[in-house]
């Protein structure tokens, strides 16, 4: 074995031992909601595909008709020749949609969090976190060599010592949360940051890769939900949109800002001209069928009931998001779960450390708009019937 493969294996072998093992299933064709995985039909709950817009024809026929126009690469940073008239176009249109005066677009959302944390912050000033932000927002603001301060899940008073501390200190502070957050499917209280940020003279910056495309009245995101407006807003493409790729909105000065010091922008090949032909698409059809909310929307009432009414141990926290996780704690359970649903044809990965604490081992169940009624139903009884098998083995 070779001196750096001799310092991996210890390690690989610990984390099989210990359950914390990962691999891939690979999805033979479209990534729907009718799935070949590995070689068997199942169906789908683990996507973030809320809309079920990943395999939409329409997506697909707008970036066919791009790539014929564009071909494949963009062969350029955005700043040197990367930048297409496709690029441009779905920048002012989300920005229309957003209500935002500018937006930039990044090559995924963990591009953009930690371009612009690193360009944004730095030593001095201050970092307030929510204790469960994406892993991009922890590194971003880690590298940006700020004062980080890591605040307990949705602790308002934490924040809001952390925050007059800073201030106090007359030090530059910049509030992150996840707007929804992604393994636990709870929407933060953005009005409360809103007036925390406001008071202390602070910024806010909040990640919507899970509430864009998905709340608020037309799918404008957790803003749009409570009338609140962050300084800066991130979200992905790679999730309602269907596509991929991670954007930005704020003010003029702020995407101005970014275009000169975002090392992850300014350094990297602009995305495909054909994947923002295929997010245009998608904003055209989030924003002309409201109805696709509505389902999604109703799938997720008709799933949180039916776990009630079976007694299904799904979380309090989440109700209005399609993100409900079924926190079972031992990793080996969440794995054990995992494979008795895909006996039974449904496919909901275990989401174990350290993607989520220890001990909070769950399956992420998320609902889409292209979910039917049977489906769910079939999910919510696998679900149960898993979990009885479960507990006969290891009580
Ligand atoms: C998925 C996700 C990201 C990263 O976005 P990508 O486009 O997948 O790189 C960032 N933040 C949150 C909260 C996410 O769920």
């Amino acid at each position: 074995m070779s001196v750096l493969d001799s310092r991996l294996a210890p390690v690989l072998d610990d984390l099989r031992e210990r359950s914390l093992y990962r691999v891939r299933r690979s999805v033979d064709g479209a990534h729907g909601v009718q799935m070949r995985v590995d070689g068997r039909d199942c169906i789908n709950f683990c996507s973030n595909d809320y809309l079920g817009l990943a395999s939409d024809p329409r997506l697909a026929a707008a970036a066919m008709r791009a790539l014929d126009r564009s071909g494949t690469g963009s062969s350029g940073s955005a700043l040197i020749s990367g930048y297409n008239t496709e690029h441009r176009a779905l920048e002012e249109e989300l920005a229309a949609f957003l209500g935002r005066p500018r937006v930039l677009l990044f090559s995924s959302g963990w591009a953009a969090n930690v371009g612009v944390l690193k360009a944004l912050l730095g030593r001095g000033d201050v970092v307030i976190a929510d204790e469960l932000n994406h892993a991009s927002l922890i590194d971003g603001a880690r590298a940006s060599g700020a004062d980080y301060q890591r605040v307990a899940h949705a602790d308002v008073d934490g924040y809001r010592a952390a925050l007059q501390r800073a201030a106090l200190d007359g030090r530059f502070a910049m509030l992150v949360a996840d707007g929804v957050f992604s393994m636990d499917g709870d929407v933060a209280d953005l009005p409360a940051l809103r007036q925390l940020t406001h008071q202390t003279g602070a910024a806010l910056m909040i990640d919507d890769a899970h509430g864009l495309g998905v709340l608020g009245a037309t799918g404008r995101g957790s803003a749009e939900h409570f009338g609140i407006e962050p300084d800066v807003l991130m979200a992905t493409m790679g999730k309602s949109l269907g596509c991929a790729g991670g954007l930005v909105a704020g003010s003029e000065t702020l995407i101005e800002y970014l275009v000169q010091r975002a090392r992850t922008w300014v350094f990297s090949t602009a995305p495909p001209p054909a994947i923002a032909a295929a997010a245009r698409e998608a904003l055209r059809i989030i924003r002309s069928e409201p109805e696709l909310r509505g389902r999604l929307l109703a799938n997720i009432d008709r799933f949180v009931r039916g776990a009630r009414d079976r007694g299904l141990p799904i979380s309090e926290r989440a109700v209005a998001t399609p993100i409900q996780p079924v926190i079972v704690h031992e990793d080996a359970r969440a794995l054990r779960l995992s494979r008795e649903l895909m006996e039974r044809g449904y496919w909901v990965a275990a989401i174990r450390p350290p993607t989520v604490p220890r001990g909070t081992a769950r399956l992420r169940i998320t609902l889409s708009a292209a979910h039917d009624a049977a489906q769910i139903d079939g999910l919510l009884d696998a679900l149960a019937q898993s979990l009885t098998v479960l507990d006969q083995v290891n009580p």
